[in-house]
């Protein structure tokens, strides 16, 4: 069976204090499920800080990027390896903010999802289709692309330690949500592609995740169905009430 997950993009917000705060706040209220993980993304700066507040409790901590290049003269950027030394395990890459305002394009993803994987981290890998897009009705071929583009081209073995986030650019960050049949029939588009490239078994045991304006008023209905395991969630991840109803709710 598939784990629940719930991931929190913090972006480009809270300093030290307040993300010591946001845990332990979310940490007096997070309940221990054995089928759930609980994932938090604080940024560059915060996250060896932010392991060492979530070490007694089952919270796991993700980058919101990293560098596609191992090492080298790339001033300004972080490496995988430099993550895996201070205990993040995982890294959200192709993120549409990233996509938009960095210019991140298909073939710099697939090196950064790459450098990643062999690392030995998970990666959470965005995608999802802008609104002229949807109006156009391209939303299933948009998405097809941007999966096949990138993650097609690994190995079974590392497509395993894919997580994938479905995010219609549209929906994030603006309170619109896609409505449930806009959400089930991606997923089970999604999860019918990654069967017809590798297999049903492994669609079966991939986590699909839907992010964009995730809401403890909207989540019961967005997780109830069936081939959603999950949300990578913005603005609600930054209120530890909130966050922990959204957990509540799946
Ligand atoms: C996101 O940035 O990944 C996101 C889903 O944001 P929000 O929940 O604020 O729409």
């Amino acid at each position: 069976m598939r784990k629940k997950i719930i991931a929190g993009n913090w972006k480009m917000n809270n300093n030290k204090s307040e993300t010591k705060q946001l845990i332990s706040s979310i940490n007096n209220l997070l309940k221990f499920r054995d089928n759930l993980r609980v994932i938090i993304a604080p940024s560059f700066t915060n996250l060896e800080s932010a392991v060492g507040y979530s070490s007694d409790s089952f919270i796991e901590v993700s980058s919101q990027n990293v560098h596609h290049k191992t090492s080298g003269a790339y001033t300004g950027e972080v490496s995988a390896a430099m993550l895996l030394s201070i205990g993040i395990n995982i890294a959200i890459i192709g993120h549409s903010e990233r996509r938009e305002y960095f210019n991140e394009d298909e073939l710099l993803l697939f090196e950064k999802v790459k450098t990643t994987l062999d690392n030995g981290m998970e990666v959470i890998f965005c995608f999802g289709e802008n609104i002229n897009e949807r109006r156009a009705n391209k939303h299933f071929d948009v998405v097809s692309s941007q999966i096949k583009n990138v993650l097609f081209k690994l190995k079974d073995s590392e497509f395993k330690k894919i997580i994938l986030a479905y995010e219609p650019v549209w929906a994030i960050g603006t309170g619109e949500t896609a409505n449930p049949t806009q959400i089930q029939e991606m997923h089970s588009h999604i999860r019918k592609l990654i069967a017809a490239k590798y297999g049903n078994k492994l669609s079966q045991s991939t986590p699909i995740l839907y992010g964009g304006s995730v809401k403890s008023n909207n989540a019961v209905e967005i997780f109830s169905n069936k081939d959603v395991d999950g949300g990578l969630i913005g603005g609600a991840s930054l209120n530890s009430e909130d966050f922990i109803n959204i957990i509540n709710s799946i």
